[in-house]
């Protein structure tokens, strides 16, 4: 004969499974934050195949920062990359990826997990790649062609800030990290490379080794 389920035996099934739960939650996160992450991934792929053909057009070089230093240096370089993706108008139909007050006009420069849920606070731009000549201590990776390896250079990353720049100029060494970096997808960051590849990095990972000026 079929044995009635007790309520003690539900009871103690439903704990065991909430247990459970708690356990594999803070790993694999919830069903929005993974979308969160993906989609936070394509926005940095995409980019990165923007940036991509941007060089391959201008021999190699990278996007450059403002030479009057009216915009920060970051926002300059990524409004280099608006014709280069399909969504990027703004209010009057120009080409552009950030509007007049430096808002986002296509939804791949934020991140659905910043506080911000602007340009602003989504993505950082790796400040070294930035060539701005009003500022010389950037734009020391001027050219792929300065680049020891592109699977490794940072050329943006989640933050809450437009560019990434070391947490110390003398940190240039490779023993500091860059600062702005945010790691906001169960604790990694997700970063793009300067190869087009996107990976979740954890922060000791980005404190182990030079990711911001690797240079020949
Ligand atoms: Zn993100």
């Amino acid at each position: 004969m079929h044995k009635p389920y007790t309520v003690a035996g539900v009871l103690g099934c439903l704990v065991i499974v909430l247990m459970l739960a708690v356990t594999i939650l803070p790993i694999y996160g919830t069903a929005d934050e993974d979308a969160a992450r993906r989609a936070c991934m394509n926005n940095l792929k995409e980019l990165g195949r923007a940036a991509a053909i941007y060089m391959h057009d201008y021999d190699g070089f990278f996007p450059s920062g403002d030479p009057n230093g009216k915009y920060n240096d970051g926002s300059y370089a990524l409004q280099k990359l608006a014709s280069y993706i399909d969504d990027a108008r703004d209010a009057d139909g120009k080409i552009a990826i950030l509007d007049k007050k430096l808002n986002a006009t296509t939804k791949l420069l934020v991140c659905p997990a910043s506080d911000s849920g602007k340009f602003y606070g989504s993505y950082g731009w790796n400040a070294y790649t930035v060539n701005s000549p009003c500022t010389d201590n950037y734009g020391y990776h001027k050219n792929l062609k300065s680049v020891k390896d592109a699977a490794t250079l940072l050329l943006m990353a989640d933050s809450d800030w437009h560019t990434l720049a070391y947490t110390d100029r003398a940190d240039r060494d490779g023993s500091g990290w860059p600062k702005h970096v945010r790691y906001r997808h169960n604790g990694t960051a997700n970063i793009l490379f300067v190869d087009g590849h996107v990976a979740a990095t954890s922060i000791s990972l980005v404190k182990q080794k030079d990711i911001m000026f690797v240079q020949n």
